[in-house]
């Protein structure tokens, strides 16, 4: 082979091969994922088109629906983060000049804003402060008053660790005719979630959470009455990459091709979602209360507020208030630093005023607290 032209050597670092320090991640996430599902993703990829690659498929969608309760057709896991799975949703259901109604309760809320602006909806919010959920009376009056034509609300907000309630709220969008919305992305496999039951037309998560999977392949689901509104639409759906007519042509029995599949994460995801398959849904939901409550009850002893009143604290994120002239960011570094173990810090309203502190997923577990803890006890003043 002869060169024409000289190749720039300026950037050809001479690294040693990967060194990551192991952490314990009980930040907002990712979380540690499960070994057994580090070790799937170590086998060899096959072809997205394989057979033995379309039957894990249709085990992810099977599983999938199993985690949501649901019966939707229409779900699969998006080849991208929980953020390209709540795009999935906005940009299959809206169109240009619907309404919108956006329930704000945290940061995760004002992200649902700005990507259904960007798709052209007519977008209206409602809001709390930041740690507070809205009652369904709340919900009634501000679906009256805007009459959307989607309800979109955050179920596990983690910027805030609130739970919102979602009993009654489908009943309360098909009296509006509305669809519902949700972002589960801190729930899924941590929290009970019953999408059919609730009413819920879209929802999304994320793999590296509850489902104790690394990031990359996000589940999605959209009911019959969500496929309905993709199916009248009256404009392209504005992305192709996440457009649902052409994704379900891969997912459903066609089998077409639409892109390279992200192999060796689904194979992940299929790994993580047979051990909750293997432990059962309400045994999984239970140990993340379980071992909430362990936190709750070590971080009350230590003389720490958390932030979020009992009744709507989620199991997967809580949030801890900084106490009084303590340096939240530099125990925050110190605990990764010295400790290897990774904790957030506040976003927007609570930035500087709170830790979140996640147990989601394989971290969901005593040992993990009780390092937590152990070490909290030596480093806070
Ligand atoms: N929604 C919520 C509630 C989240 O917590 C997150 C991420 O933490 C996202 C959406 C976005 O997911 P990702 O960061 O995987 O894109």
């Amino acid at each position: 082979m002869t060169l024409t032209v000289s190749i720039n050597n300026d950037r050809r670092l001479q690294l040693a091969p990967l060194q990551i320090p192991t952490r314990l991640l009980l930040g907002p996430g990712p979380s540690n994922a499960h070994p057994a599902v580090l070790q799937a993703m170590n086998t060899p990829p096959v072809g997205h088109l394989d057979p033995a690659f379309l039957a894990l498929m249709d085990e992810i969608q099977t599983l999938l629906r199993y985690v949501w309760q649901t019966e939707n057709s229409h779900t699969i896991a998006v080849s991208g983060t929980g953020t390209a799975a709540m795009e999935a949703t906005i940009a299959n259901s809206v169109e240009p000049g619907d309404v919108v109604l956006v329930g704000v309760m945290g940061y995760f809320g004002n992200r649902l804003v700005d990507m259904a602006g960007r798709y052209g909806a007519d977008v209206r919010s409602i809001s709390k402060p930041w740690g507070e959920v809205f009652s369904l009376d709340e919900l009634r009056t501000a679906m009256a008053t805007h009459r959307p034509a989607i309800l979109a609300l955050v179920h596990a907000e983690t910027s805030t660790g609130a739970r919102q309630p979602l009993e009654g709220v489908g009943d309360l969008c098909r009296e509006f005719n509305c669809l519902l919305l949700v972002d589960t992305v801190t729930s899924l496999g941590g929290v009970p979630i019953f999408l059919d039951e609730w009413g819920v037309d879209l929802a999304y998560s994320c793999s590296q959470k509850g489902l104790g999977c690394p990031p990359g392949a996000s589940p999605f689901t959209m009911s019959p009455r969500a496929a309905e509104k993709l199916q009248q639409r009256r404009h392209k759906v504005a992305n192709w990459y996440l457009d649902m007519t052409l994704l379900s042509k891969y997912w459903g029995s066609d089998r077409i091709y639409h892109h390279t599949a992200p192999i060796n994460l689904y194979y992940a995801l299929r790994e993580a979602l047979r051990l909750i398959a293997e432990e059962g849904l309400e045994n999984c939901w239970q140990r993340h209360q379980k071992n909430a409550e362990y936190l709750w009850q070590g971080l009350e002893d230590l003389e720490l507020t958390l932030h979020v009143p009992r009744e709507f604290r989620l199991p997967t994120l809580t949030t801890v208030r900084i106490p009084e002239g303590v340096d939240g960011k530099a125990i925050s570094r110190q605990l990764l630093s010295e400790y290897n173990i990774e904790i957030g810090g506040g976003l927007g309203e609570l930035a500087g005023k709170v830790w979140r502190v996640g147990l989601m997923g394989f971290n969901s577990r005593p040992e993990s607290v009780d390092r937590l803890l152990e070490v909290l006890r030596q480093v806070l003043p």
